[in-house]
């Protein structure tokens, strides 16, 4: 792993910046060689590899770009798979998409049939292909969490142009979340089961319940459980759902929907931007804003769409579509980061761990927040299930999983300024991965927790199928070279020098932090950015403190 900026071969931009694609959020930046392909049928995607396998040219399938994370780049030809969005119904309890279609899409189509998803990610504007290949997950220790956990069978363009349908189990572990590094998926099919109902409810409970199994023995009663803590307020917000049959005229009457990831005006998304900033800036009303966000899941706030709505009205306990309260989504153009002048969009960091290691977890946090308090005022720190995966690199694979979640805003000059809390964030990222043996989502986190040390578990297994179906290395990455531990280069954002501002390395001098700000060396050996204000107090503080000690064991022994 990288400890320090140097070790980083930051993007060289060989290829023309014309061509420059980012993150849905703009951190992550490609400088591909061509522009942006999109095949209008599958013979024109296995043309694509082809060329490009003779060219020499590398070529990598993108999604919508939600992940925030150089998994999105090539240096090649990037292709979107947007044109193909065929849907296919089977009466076995299946169903066929092309994988360019988006998770919404998915949805309604299903929806029509009186069919649906078991589980299903927060955000579904996503594409399928998207979500299986980093395995998007959503919180449920009784039902498959990921769309990767559902998969059927997949139609795949190998390395080598062939296309091949992949049903068996032992490939499948590979391609159930395959990073877009085995093939490019055309087409998906997934398990389905019949449309079902679920209630919902939010509540506030004792911090307690993180440390005493209670959160974890919810987490196995109900269908759907997940919970936000938040630290600086001493709160945990919990929902807890369950599963329903879907009958119409029944006591389970309900159409509410949820609003998390809602819908904004440019000037609600300005506004936000600027309180952020400002709030980071001045370094105050930050657990005001915690508190805002916790409000925001318990009752209807002003300048916010209640997040379970049914008639325009703020629905707790709600009772809905399951997929319609498991998820939601903003329309293109009406989304928080969707603003061209201050994007709302942060960075995001999630890790995930056996639960046995539960406690152990929620207990680090809380003493690292008694070292270097700070809250997290995006969205608290978000608490999901999974249960056992068979896929190779799901954050769940062989073992009952809870992942630990937060987000933090871009800052305006983002290549600058650190958010406030960043030393906080930093320990407990690097305690999380280094004790716990925390695994990082594929498509979020900082780049220096997804170098070659984080292919642990069934490292041989994957790369073994990586070389079986993509002989040439014609999808590969840097990200990919990375992991395989080829190479300890990343597609980063070229002008982000102070490569600790976005964790793309830990910390090793000053000049990795924010401005303003010294790398310090905890007394664990965590290398952490923090403000220079707090030494200069800290230190006035021990001047002060050793000085007023002095005094008073002079008066009181000396006179
Ligand atoms: C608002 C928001 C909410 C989110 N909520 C969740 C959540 O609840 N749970 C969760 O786990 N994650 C969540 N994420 C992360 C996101 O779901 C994942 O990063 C997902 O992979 C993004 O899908 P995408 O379509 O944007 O794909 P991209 O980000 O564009 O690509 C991701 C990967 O998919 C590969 N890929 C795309 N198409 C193909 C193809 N046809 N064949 C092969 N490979 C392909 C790409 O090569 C790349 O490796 C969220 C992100 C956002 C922005």
């Amino acid at each position: 792993m990288w400890t320090s900026c140097d070790q980083i071969a930051i993007n060289t931009r060989n290829n023309d910046p014309k061509y420059a694609y980012h993150s849905y959020q703009s951190s992550v930046i490609c400088y591909p060689k061509t522009a942006i392909q999109y095949p209008s049928s599958i013979s024109n995607v296995v043309r694509l590899v082809k060329n490009a396998r003779k060219d020499g040219v590398p070529i990598k399938a993108i999604g919508s770009r939600h992940s925030i994370t150089d998994i999105i780049c090539t240096d090649g030809t990037p292709i979107s798979l947007k044109l193909l969005t065929k849907k296919y119904y089977h009466e076995d309890n299946t169903a066929t998409f092309e994988a360019g279609i988006k998770l919404d899409q998915v949805l309604l189509f299903l929806q029509e049939r009186n069919r649906t998803l078991i589980n299903i990610p927060i955000y579904r504007g996503i594409t399928l292909a998207g979500a299986i290949a980093t395995g998007a997950h959503g919180s449920s220790l009784k039902h498959p969490a990921s769309i990767s956990d559902q998969i059927i069978g997949l139609q795949v363009v190998t390395g080598t142009g062939e296309l091949v349908n992949i049903n068996d189990t032992k490939t499948l572990k590979a391609f159930r979340v395959n990073l877009g590094l085995l093939g490019i998926v055309v087409k998906v099919t997934l398990k389905i089961v019949p449309i079902f109902k679920m209630s919902i409810q939010n509540s506030v409970e004792e911090i307690d319940i993180l440390t005493s199994g209670k959160a974890l023995e919810w987490a196995r009663e109900y269908d759907h459980f997940q919970l936000w803590w938040f630290p600086s307020l001493q709160e945990v917000v919990v929902a807890k759902g369950n599963y329903l049959p879907f009958l119409k005229n029944t006591t389970f009457e309900g159409n509410a929907t949820n609003n998390l990831i809602t819908e904004v005006t440019q000037y609600t998304a300005r506004f936000a931007a600027v309180l952020y900033e400002f709030c980071n800036w001045a370094q105050i009303g930050l657990t005001i804003l915690e508190g805002y966000m916790r409000d925001f899941l318990l009752k209807s706030i002003p300048t916010a769409r209640p997040l379970y709505e049914e008639g325009g009205t703020f629905k707790n306990p709600a009772v809905g579509i399951g997929w319609r309260l498991l998820s939601s989504q903003c329309r293109p153009g009406t989304c928080w980061w969707d603003n061209p002048w201050a994007t709302v969009g942060g960075t995001e960091s999630a890790i995930a761990f056996d639960t046995k290691h539960f406690k152990g977890v929620m207990t680090m946090i809380q003493d690292t927040l008694r070292e270097m308090p700070t809250c997290f005022y995006m969205s608290g720190i978000l608490i999901r299930f999974m249960p056992k995966s068979e896929a190779y690199l799901s954050l769940s694979s062989g073992r009952e999983t809870f992942s630990v979640e937060w987000v933090n805003p871009l800052r305006t000059r983002r290549h600058l300024d650190a958010v406030v809390g960043l030393g906080t964030f930093q320990a407990i990222l690097q305690r999380m991965v280094r004790d716990f043996d925390g695994i990082p989502h594929w498509g979020k986190n900082g780049l220096h927790f997804l170098g070659e040390n984080v292919l642990k578990k069934n490292r041989d297994n994957f790369i073994a199928e990586m070389k079986n179906f993509d002989p040439d290395g014609v999808f590969l990455n840097k990200f990919g070279r990375r992991l395989t531990g080829e190479i300890g280069e990343a597609d980063v954002d070229p002008e982000m020098e102070r490569c600790a501002l976005h964790d793309y390395c830990i910390c090793g001098k000053d000049y990795d932090c924010g401005v303003g700000q010294r790398c310090e060396k905890l007394s664990d050996g965590v290398l952490v950015c923090r403000d220079q204000d707090n030494v200069i107090l800290g230190g006035l503080g021990f001047v002060f403190g050793t000085n007023f000690l002095a005094f008073i064991l002079y008066r009181l022994f000396y006179r």
